[in-house]
């Protein structure tokens, strides 16, 4: 296999990303390390010779920017972004301490192995290669390092995008996780599942209300009653299925790529066809409404004026506001909805130069690549980049052994990274930029 500078470089600078502690515990009293960790990718970068600008959005809340010209400056730049922080580790639970950037059976392990500390080495890897034999890419690469992607982007993307928009200036196309990685369906055939699209969030809290009162009484309007009808109803519930098009494009590609007959107006049926391959979208062709949490009163024989819950509702793209009517009709009018936290879904579609380019770009790396869109059911940084107009891609590329169960390893005990996958993900990143 022909390896390069960039290559070579990518598993030292990933394993030095990894033995940075950056949990993001969603508290930012207790978040450590992001700061640190902006300031080993700047003093990378700068010692590259590329100019970097790093913004905190709260004490050591670092978000890091450089642009990198291009050849024709006319033209659209294209964001590539990755996120610093991680979600924590519990050391008991591991086979190896999550923060030592063990190399042992072929991988890299620790937390932020794939999610995403990978995608940041390779980041790194090729744009230091090209600053050593200067190169020029084809156009603007605006590269972005953000914190606070794990616990909502408040301080990280979303705080970017409201208070630095200019640094986005001219960008049209971004590319960040989660996707580019592959799926074996045989040795000739590999489904790199390139994410164009991610459903929304919207953390409902619901609150009913009662006439307080004694426990040992008869009593006929009980909150904590209200509340857990209105909750079993939602819990209960199946909401239709929708296949949107990022969906539908999926299935057709997939059933073709498989040779499976496939009806895109059955979307259950096709999907239990597709064996492993389902567990990826079994939440993308429906809204979800999960209640999580209950909270009600603060003596067992007193009956509270009071009681709420929380419902983690998850919509697919354009399909916000026909769910919360549905979910309305479902909770009933008596109880109130508080919109916690909502971030909107995004979609693009699965074409244009930058696509095939990913295409070309994989296929000259592995013989057997075939891309394919999906919709992811979580959420990224494209949820706040896509807000100004950028079509957004999760494509962080990634050769992954067949038998390596890879959606277990995001937020999982013993995360890890292939190492012959990184440095697959760096050469085709590589002719990727140099050829968007
Ligand atoms: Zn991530």
């Amino acid at each position: 296999m022909e390896t390069t500078a960039a290559a070579d470089e990518v598993v030292g600078i990933c394993r030095d990303l990894l033995r940075i502690d950056t949990t993001n515990t969603g508290d930012p009293r207790t978040t450590v390390g992001e700061r640190v960790a902006a300031e080993y990718v700047a003093a990378k970068l700068t010692d590259a010779g590329i100019e970097v600008e790093l913004h905190e959005s709260a004490p050591k809340r670092a978000n890091l920017i450089a642009r990198i010209p291009g050849v024709d400056r006319s033209r659209g730049a294209l964001l590539v972004h990755g996120h610093l922080d991680v979600v924590p580790a519990d050391a008991s639970e591991w086979s190896v301490d999550p923060f030592s950037g063990e190399e042992k059976d072929g991988y890299l392990w620790g937390r932020g192995a794939i999610d995403m500390k990978d995608f940041d080495a390779m980041m790194l890897a090729v744009v230091r290669d090209w600053a050593r034999t200067g190169y020029v890419p084809p156009r603007d690469i605006v590269l972005c390092y953000t914190a606070d992607e794990e616990a909502g982007m408040q301080y990280g993307s979303q705080w970017l995008v409201e208070n630095h928009r200019e640094k986005f200036e001219g960008c049209t196309e971004a590319v960040g996780e989660v996707g580019g990685y592959s799926y074996t369906v045989n040795d000739d055939l590999r489904l790199y599942l390139v994410q164009t699209a991610e459903k929304g969030l919207d953390w409902l809290r619901l609150h009913a209300t009662g006439r307080p009162g004694h426990g040992s009484f008869i009593h006929d309007d009980n909150a904590v009653t209200n509340l857990a009808e209105a909750v079993s109803r939602v819990g209960h519930h199946r909401f239709p299925t929708v296949v949107t098009p990022t969906v539908r494009a999926f299935l057709e590609q997939v059933g073709d790529a498989l040779h499976i007959d496939i009806d895109p107006a059955e979307p259950e049926l096709a999907i239990a066809k597709l064996g492993p391959i389902a567990n990826l979208i079994g939440a993308t062709i429906r809204n979800t409404a999960n209640p999580t949490r209950l909270e009600a009163g603060y003596k067992d024989n007193v009956i509270p004026g009071r009681a709420s819950a929380t419902i983690d509702c998850r919509t697919l793209p354009g399909e916000a506001d026909s769910f919360l009517a549905a979910l309305r009709d479902l909770i009933g009018p008596d109880i109130e909805i508080e919109h916690v936290h909502q971030q909107p879904a995004v979609e693009t579609s699965f074409d244009g130069a930058l696509v095939d380019a990913m295409g070309a770009a994989l296929r000259a790396e592995d013989p057997g690549a075939r891309t394919v869109p999906y919709l992811m059911s979580g959420g990224t940084d494209a949820k706040a980049f896509s807000t100004l107009g950028i079509r957004c891609f999760g494509f962080a590329p990634l050769r992954l052994p067949a038998d390596l169960n890879f959606a277990s390893l995001f937020h999982g005990i013993d995360e890890r990274v292939p190492v012959e996958g990184l440095k697959f993900g760096v050469r085709v990143l590589d002719r990727l930029l140099r050829n968007s």
